[in-house]
């Protein structure tokens, strides 16, 4: 069950450091490999020393969808693989309303980063407009026609569904609601991409994932880890959700 850590704007390189090396003590006895960090790109230096050889998996939150060239402040694939990172997060809902990226720009990091062998965690959701409008499949399968369009059965990519409304917010979505997604999700895949594709690829549920809550959507079999914001910033609330999904 894969535990993601989106750190968002926070974690300085010595926070980072200082995180990381906690987390590997209480690691010992947990199978590092089910654990992801997204530090901010400054700090992935940091990430980097601190996890070589742990078998913790790191990325970055975002990526350009250029290698290189005149783009001020935007981060190259190319720069997040030569120091070692496995994955990138693309397509966050803060990514996608706070700096208007659209699906096709989805699209077009997507096919980059898979061209690259980095791991893409694509984010797809719904705001709760939409939600109280009846258009949650809708827009859930316009984000994954147009963020997945012309790519290949075979490519290993993960997938989160976030709701925008639970991000954040201290609400978390409901099993059913969760599953519910989750399993249109799963069959829009069959649908779009095939069977294998649909098996080989894991949906993180994000959005206000905490200890308390994460028990009950671990049990659900559609559900293969979560994607964690606010409560990956604390080493034992990170720890700790893992250890109620081996519960439940
Ligand atoms: C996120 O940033 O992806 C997220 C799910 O945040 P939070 O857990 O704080 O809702």
């Amino acid at each position: 069950m894969i535990c993601a850590g989106n750190w968002k704007l926070n974690m300085s390189p010595k926070e980072t450091t200082v995180f990381l090396e906690d987390l590997k003590v209480k690691l010992t006895e947990l199978p590092a490999e089910q654990f992801i960090v997204f530090p901010p790109a400054i700090s992935l230096a940091a990430a980097q020393q601190a996890l070589s050889g742990t078998g913790v998996g790191w990325g970055g939150q975002n990526m350009a969808n250029q290698e290189s060239g005149a783009f001020t402040g935007e981060n190259s694939i190319n720069h997040l693989k030569e120091l070692g990172a496995q994955y990138v997060l693309i397509g966050h809902s803060e990514r996608r309303s706070l700096y208007f990226e659209t699906d096709q720009l989805v699209n077009e990091k997507l096919k980059l980063a898979l061209s690259k062998n980095i791991k893409p965690i694509v984010c797809i959701g719904e705001t709760l407009e939409q939600r109280e409008s009846g258009q949650t499949k809708e827009v859930l399968a316009t984000q994954l026609k147009l963020g997945l369009k012309n790519i290949n059965s075979d490519q290993q990519m993960i997938l989160a569904y976030e709701p925008v409304w639970a991000i954040g917010t201290g609400k978390v979505a409901t099993v059913e609601q969760v599953e519910e997604v989750h399993q249109f999700i799963k069959s829009f895949l069959v649908e779009q991409l095939g069977a294998d594709f649909s098996q080989q690829t894991p949906i993180l549920y994000g959005g206000s994932v905490k200890p308390t809550n994460s028990e009950e959507l671990a049990a659900l079999e559609s559900v293969d880890g979560f994607l964690i914001g606010g409560a990956s910033l604390n080493v034992e609330s990170f720890v700790e959700i893992y250890k109620t999904t081996v519960s439940a």
